[in-house]
This record gives C-alpha cells, structure tokens and sequence, in this order.
C-alpha cells in the first residue's frame, strides 16, 4: 500500500505551488538550444500540451541567460533556468524566470551561491540544489573510481545538499528545493530517504542519465516508483534519452500507475497469444494517437479504463474491470460495459465506436 505523503514545505514555482498537499508536478527539460527561441517556445509549447507542467532550459551562456526573458514571454508554465559552473549566467537568468537550479558541486564557492541567492531573492523566486552523484564536491579529492558503498554514496550526497541549504538559509532564504539524482537506482532511494528523515524541504525527484526508452523508462519507474511508495516526492522527472514529450508521458504513467495523478485514460490491453486474431497492438497505438492528439477528447476520457483484448476467450474476462472495451475475434469483437457483454462491433468500427462511448460518458 502507498504511504501517506511526506509533508513537505511548499514552495511556490511562478503560478504553482509544490510540496506540501500539493499534486505532485510533471517536469521536463527542453533539448533545444536555448538561444534558438523559436525552436525552444515550439518545444515547450509541445510539452505544454503533453502536461508538463514546469519546464527547464539549460543556460549555457549569458546570451542564453538574457533571452530568457523573450522565453518567458511566451509560456504558458513556470520556467526554469538551470545554470552549471557559472554563478553569473545563474544571477542574470534569475532576473528572467520561475526558479534557478544550481549544482552546489560546480557553481563555485559560498560567495558565488549567495549572489546567486541575492538575485532570487530579490524577485523572490526559488532555489533548486541539484546534487547528481556524478558531480559531488567529495569527488574532486579522489581519483577515478570511488570505492564507496551506495550508502556511503547516498550519505555524501545528502551531506552536500544539507551544507548547501545552511549557506541559503544562514542568508534567510527559505524557497527552497532539493534534487539528489544517481543514475543508480539504490543510490537514488537511499539519499532521498534519508534526505526526508532531516528535512521538510520539497523534493524533486529523478534517475539522472537514466537512458534509453525502454531501460529508462523501466529503471525510473523502480525508482521513482518505489520512492513514491514510501510516500516521498514532490515533483518528477522521468530523463530518458528520448523526446521530453515521451518523458512527460512516462512521468504521468508512473504516476498514473500509483494512482497519485489522474491523466487521460487508463487503456489495458493483452500482450496476445495465439488466440488472437486481429492486429491488437495496432488498434492500441491508433486509439492512444486519437486521445492523446485531441485535448477535448483526452479531457473527457480522464479517469476511464479502456480494455481491448486479443479474444474472446479470455478477453471479457479480463477486461471485467473496465469501463468499456472490446474482445476481438475474427473480424469483429465483443462489445463489453462493466463486465457485461452488449454487443457484437465490426473490427473496422472498433475504434469509432470507442470513441463515441468516450464522448457519450
Ligand atoms: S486475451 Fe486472449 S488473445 Fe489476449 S493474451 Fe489473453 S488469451 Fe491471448
């Protein structure tokens, strides 16, 4: 059984609120070049549709860092300037957008951050301390490979966040938000477990370089999965080495799949076997496109559990469960509503007929 959420502190990002009581967000990171604004605002606006609801844009240099209030301009969520080594692309964004990330590891020393902070202050925006595994301070003393245990490595990791925040919060800054990202699974669970036994401060959540769509999406969801579990999480990332639109979805399956976010519909369907005699992972993927590409037509199928299955052996059966759906046989199927069969629908108005009981309710 899910734990009940960790109450964390809420901090507020633009127009939203997280931690908390709040949702848990959906966030995503633009692979654009920023300085590129009409390509990045396309982008964004893409996730926007998708559901992203904060987006991160990497500002590699302070002609970056000056546009991102053109960026701003034309969004519709929360934006976020993430600034690696250089404290004054981080103080020049800050003048721009909803939140600065900043990696204690590579932004330089305590005199660097609290200019930083001066900034956000000053348009009182928050501060996120990204700690990634691969980026400690503990790590420049040593080299090559460390020898640590994942705990050792979980402990460094939280070490370095908690110093962090003493030197944002000795300077009376409270918005803040925390990240400690490993692209290894144990490592992951454990700083962030132990991060939320000392703190009240949100925590963002993510498998770093977590990799392709399938091994990604597959570690991020052990994960992400098992720390939303235990009730730990206020926001996600699901990175994968893929578009950001295919990362928010991940993000909203994970969550969806926990039951922590409702977001357009359930759709289950058979993985087939030699009963099957229709193209089922083709109706599938031709269904999800019409929802997913018709934002009036995902609205009204929120919350619904679509089944299609393969037979009608086992296929009604199975999808007992569901709101509606369909058993495929030989050129038709079987019309079920709430484990009751109703009909017998052609193959070729399957899709048709699903969709005009999504808009019938
Ligand atoms: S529902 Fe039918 S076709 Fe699908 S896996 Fe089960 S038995 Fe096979």
């Amino acid at each position: 059984m899910i734990k009940k959420r960790q109450r964390t502190r809420a901090v507020k990002i633009g127009g939203l609120t997280v931690g908390g009581a709040n949702l848990i967000r959906v966030q995503s990171m633009c692979n654009t070049d920023t300085a590129d604004i009409k390509a990045t605002v396309k982008q964004i606006h893409s996730l926007e549709n998708a559901g992203c609801e904060i987006i991160r844009v990497a500002v590699k240099d302070i002609e970056s860092a000056r546009l991102l209030a053109e960026i701003k301009k034309k969004i519709n969520i929360p934006l976020v300037a993430d600034i690696h080594f250089d404290w004054r692309l981080a103080v020049e964004a800050a003048k721009h957008v909803d939140k600065i990330r900043i990696n204690p590891g590579n932004i330089g020393c305590k005199e660097n951050v609290a200019k930083v902070v001066k900034a956000c202050q000053k348009r009182n925006i928050p501060i996120r301390i990204g700690v990634n595994s691969g980026s400690l301070k503990a790590l420049k003393k040593i080299k090559g490979r460390p020898k640590w245990s994942a705990h050792r490595w979980a402990e460094i990791m939280v070490k370095e966040a908690l110093d962090e925040i003493s030197v944002l919060e000795r300077m009376k800054f409270k918005d803040i938000l925390v990240s400690l990202k490993a692209d290894d699974i144990e490592r992951t669970i454990l700083a962030n477990k132990i991060f939320s036994s000392k703190s009240k401060i949100p925590l963002h959540l993510g498998i770093t370089e977590a990799g392709s769509f399938l091994s990604g999406t597959v570690k991020s969801s052990m994960g992400l999965g098992m720390l939303l579990n235990e009730g730990i999480g206020d926001t996600i990332r699901v990175s994968l080495t893929e578009d950001p639109v295919v990362q928010v979805r991940a993000a909203y399956e994970i969550l969806k799949a926990l039951k922590l976010r409702q977001f357009g519909p359930e759709i289950i369907s058979c993985p087939t076997c030699g009963r099957c005699q229709v193209n089922i992972a083709k109706v599938v993927k031709k269904l999800e496109e019409k929802i997913y590409s018709d934002s009036k037509l995902f609205k009204l199928a929120e919350g619904k559990k679509i089944a299609i299955m393969g037979c009608i052996v086992n296929g009604p059966g199975e999808a007992r469960d569901a709101d509606f759906g369909i058993a495929g046989g030989k050129g038709a199927g079987i019309w079920i509503e709430k484990g009751r069969r109703v009909k017998t629908v052609k193959e070729s108005q399957w899709l048709t007929e699903i969709i005009k009981k999504i808009k019938k309710g």
